[in-house]
Formats: structure tokens, C-alpha cells, sequence
């Protein structure tokens, strides 16, 4: 039975590198999706096919109504979740991930005391050690990540928490850790790994609620990285291979999406990991942000893409709050149809996670080849004659390139403001996710467009309809 469970869970891993490998490109990403639900189809059948043959009749009762349990949940929550609450529902699956390595270590360390595992010498410190880093990481992953969740369904603000000296804090917190685990693993005890556990805690918590909205995207990465580790340690603990090495692959994958996006945001990868550590603690809107923006109507932008010859259309969070995907879709084929160059502008961390727009304009039908990655499409935005921002508000805003006061100072954006005409289909002067004001709406080639994105292109295609005929 043991050689066949570890042949299951090698084919199993094998399957999770293959899908991970096919979620790196559009084309691949649905076949990359199957492999993972394939390894881990497999990856459950073994272990219940492990259990059966090992574990009590109560074992193996306890464990599928734990696995019918957890299908269903996770059947009813894709099956509502908004494209919009993705980020949350991840965040708290990483927190589930978290509580589960801190059970896991608990129940190594209990088992010993209560006699269940005989460990002697050397074996017993490598067993402690474990134990300790295991809870740690899991802690420290559970309460970020339910800070995270909190912060990202704004049921918290989404601010930086500014404690006095939180560097020395969070700095304080791993030297105790080192000095707590070196001290359970000399003369295990109960108190020391319960003082271990609530200082994890409070150091996730503290690491996430350090860190500003703007930055969030990449704290969901980065706990997706953590949750990994803390799967690696529970692995380790349970002796199960398949754990370490899926754990070891999402806390790698986890750890390298993390250090692509802050290049891309422009932000230190080692201050995000720690909580904010050395980032700026600016929270001017920029000077000059303020001033008379002006309206224009369906009919007006309908004129203007009437005489357009090139169109970049930048859509962020608000399109996908709207749904717009598919009007906006059907307003790029109709610019297309009337001869007009229509391309799409994705800034990386556009929407509410990694590759959010890439999905919704897939999912409408829009041509691969004319969505374009921000630096694809930077250069050419001066040679553009309008600019569609669609809901978009932080990732086109200049003030990110312009004002070194800015919270978002530094963070690579879409430079919209250098076409012909930028027309700003949004709700209402309100700022986006990084809280920060948006100079962009005062600009002399802005014009807003105001009211859900969805119906506004709607009345676009409309004017259109009813004045130039598609050819
Ligand atoms: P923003 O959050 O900056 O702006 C979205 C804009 O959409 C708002 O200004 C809002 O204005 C508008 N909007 C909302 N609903 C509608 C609607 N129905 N119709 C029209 N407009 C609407 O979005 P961006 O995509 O530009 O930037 C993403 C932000 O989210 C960044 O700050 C990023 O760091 C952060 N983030 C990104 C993550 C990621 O991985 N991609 C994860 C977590 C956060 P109004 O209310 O006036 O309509």
C-alpha cells in the first residue's frame, strides 16, 4: 500500500508542476487548470485509499465527512463567488491553510507529550524544532491573511497601520522567536509554545496591517507564499512527501510572483515581506490635485472615436464591478469593423488580482493579440489618438510617475495622459483603491464620462448605431 500511495502522490506533484506551468500563458492556462484538478483528485484518493487501509473505522468516517464537508463548502463558494471577491475568498483560504499547520505542529507536540510517538536524542530536537517552525509560520500566515481578507472586503481601511517603531517590532518578534524556539527545543513545554504561538499571531497580524492598499496585491501573494511554507512545515511534521513538495511549490511560486509584482510596482520585495519595512510613509494627494474636470455625454465620446484613427482602452476594477467586459467588447469589434487600430492596455496589477483583466477579456471574446502587458503598450500611447480608461483610477494615475509625495510614488503606470484625448468612464470624482487623488481628471485632454461603466458604453454603441451605420 505504501508504494502505492507514494507512486499516487509522485504523479500527484508531477501534475501540480505541469499545471502550474500551464497557468503561465493564456492559451494554456484552462489545460494547466485540468492538470491541477487531475493531481489533486488523485492526491485524495490515495490518501483515502491510505486511510482505509491503515486508520480506524472512526478515522476514515472523521475524514470524508471532512472531505464532503469541505467539497461542498468549496463547490457553493465558486459557484457565487464575484470575479470582484476573488482576492478575499484567497486570502481566507491561505488563513485555513495557516490554522491548519499551527493544528498540525500543536498535535506533533501533543502526541509526544501524551507518549503516542517515542523520540529519542537527535530525532527529538529535529521533531521540536519542527514543531516550532511550523506553528510559527502558521500563525504568522493565519492572521495575516485574515488581515488581509478583512482589509480587502473593506470591512477594516485599507490604511497603513503606523505604530512607533514598528521596524523595531517586528524585528523584536523574530529575534524572541529564534530565542523561544531554541528554548522549546532544549526543554519542550506547553507555556513556551503557547508564548510562541500568540507572539506568530500578533506578528502577522502587525505584518499586514502595516501595509497600505496599494500594496495589497502583492500581501496576497505573499501569504499565497507563506501558506506554502506552512504546508511545507506541516508536511515535514506528518512525514507526508506530497505536502512538502506541493507546499515547497506554492511557497516558491508564491515567492517569485511576489518579487515580479513589486518590480513591477516598483516596490522593495524585503519592505513588503517585512511588514513595510523603510517604505515612505507619504500620504500627500499631490500638490495641484484638484481643479475643474470636464463632462462629456455618449454622443460626445461616439463623435470623437468617429474621427479616431488609433484607440487604447484601459480598463481596471470599475469595468469589472460593472461587467462591462462584454459592451466594452463589442465597442473595440465595432472601432475594428470602421478600420479604427484598437489595442488593450493591461497594467499588472489592474483590477483586484494578478491577470483579473486578462480573464474578464477573455471571457468576452477579446483577440489575445491585441491585449498588451503596460510595458508592451507604454511607448505608444503618445501616438494615440484616445484612450478608453474603463474604471481604472490608480494604475493610470501620474501622479505616480509625477510626485514624489505621493503614497503611489514610484509605481509604474499606464502614462494615458500622453495621448490625443483620454476619456475617464467612471461613477464619480471618488479615488481608487490606494485612497490617493487622481490629477489625471483635470488634465486638458481628460473628459469624464460619468455613470456605470456598462451602461455607458452601452449608450456609446447606441449613438453609434443611430448615427454611422457599421460598415
Ligand atoms: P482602482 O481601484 O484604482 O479604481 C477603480 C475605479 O473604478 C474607481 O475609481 C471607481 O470610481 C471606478 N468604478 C467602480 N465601479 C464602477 C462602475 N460600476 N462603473 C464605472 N466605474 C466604476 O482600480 P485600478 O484597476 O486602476 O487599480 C487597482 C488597484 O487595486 C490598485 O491600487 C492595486 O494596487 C489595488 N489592488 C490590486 C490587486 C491586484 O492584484 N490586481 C489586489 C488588491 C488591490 P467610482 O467609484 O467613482 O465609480
Amino acid at each position: 500500500m505504501q508504494t502505492w500511495t507514494t507512486a499516487a502522490y509522485l504523479i500527484a506533484a508531477l501534475l501540480f508542476v505541469v499545471s502550474l506551468a500551464g497557468l503561465s500563458k493564456h492559451e494554456t492556462s484552462r489545460a494547466g487548470v485540468g492538470f491541477g484538478i487531475a493531481g489533486m483528485t488523485i492526491a485524495l484518493l490515495a490518501t483515502v485509499a491510505t486511510a482505509l487501509g491503515t486508520a480506524p473505522v472512526w478515522g476514515v468516517v472523521l475524514l470524508l465527512v471532512a472531505l464532503l464537508v469541505g467539497a461542498l463548502i468549496g463547490l457553493w463558494r465558486a459557484r457565487v463567488v464575484e470575479m470582484t471577491g476573488m482576492p478575499e475568498l484567497i486570502a481566507l483560504m491561505h488563513s485555513f491553510v495557516g490554522l491548519a499547520a499551527v493544528l498540525v505542529g500543536w498535535n506533533g507536540f501533543l502526541e509526544v507529550e501524551a507518549g503516542h510517538i517515542e523520540l529519542a536524542g537527535a530525532m527529538a530536537g529535529v521533531h521540536h524544532a519542527e514543531v516550532a517552525i511550523g506553528v510559527f509560520i502558521g500563525a504568522v500566515t493565519f492572521t495575516g491573511s485574515v488581515v488581509a481578507y478583512l482589509k480587502l472586503s473593506a470591512r477594516i481601511a485599507s490604511a497603513p497601520l503606523q505604530l512607533p517603531g514598528k521596524n523595531l517590532l517586528n524585528l523584536g518578534a523574530l529575534a524572541a522567536f529564534t530565542v523561544l524556539t531554541v528554548v522549546f527545543v532544549s526543554s519542550p513545554g506547553m507555556w513556551i509554545l503557547a508564548v510562541l504561538t500568540a507572539l506568530a499571531l500578533l506578528q502577522g497580524l502587525h505584518l499586514v496591517a502595516s501595509i497600505g492598499g496599494g500594496d495589497m496585491p502583492v500581501v496576497v501573494s505573499m501569504l499565497n507564499s507563506y501558506s506554502g511554507w506552512a504546508a511545507a512545515a506541516a508536511g515535514f511534521l506528518l512525514a507526508n512527501d506530497l505536502l512538502i513538495i506541493t507546499g515547497a511549490l506554492v511557497g516558491s511560486s508564491g515567492a517569485y510572483l511576489s518579487y515580479v509584482m513589486c518590480k513591477a510596482m516598483n516596490r522593495s520585495f524585503v519592505s513588503v515581506i517585512a511588514g513595510g519595512f523603510g517604505a515612505s510613509t507619504a500620504s500627500s494627494s499631490g500638490p495641484g490635485v484638484s481643479g475643474e474636470h470636464r463632462e462629456i455625454d455618449a454622443q460626445g465620446v461616439a463623435d470623437l472615436l468617429s474621427a479616431a484613427r488609433s484607440v487604447v482602452i484601459a480598463p481596471g476594477y470599475g469595468m469589472a464591478v460593472a461587467q462591462a467586459q462584454a459592451p466594452v467588447a463589442d465597442l473595440s469589434r465595432r472601432l475594428r469593423d470602421q478600420g479604427v487600430a484598437v489595442r488593450f492596455g493591461v497594467h499588472p496589477v489592474a483590477g483586484r488580482l494578478p491577470g483579473h483583466m486578462n480573464v474578464l477579456l477573455a471571457e468576452a471574446q477579446v483577440p489575445y493579440d491585441i491585449v498588451l502587458e503596460m510595458d508592451e503598450i507604454n511607448d505608444d500611447l503618445a501616438d494615440t489618438d484616445i484612450v478608453l480608461v474603463i474604471g481604472a483610477n490608480d494604475t493610470v494615475n501620474p501622479a505616480a510617475a509625477e510626485d514624489p509625495a505621493s503614497p503611489i510614488a514610484g509605481m509604474p503606470v499606464l502614462r494615458v495622459w500622453e495621448a490625443g484625448n483620454v476619456i475617464v468612464f467612471k461613477r464619480s470624482m471618488a479615488t481608487g483603491y490606494a485612497g490617493v487623488q487622481n490629477p489625471l481628471f483635470f488634465r486638458d485632454n481628460s473628459h469624464m464620462l460619468f455613470g456605470d461603466a456598462a451602461e455607458r458604453v452601452q449608450d456609446i454603441l447606441t449613438a453609434f448605431r443611430s448615427s454611422t451605420p457599421a460598415r
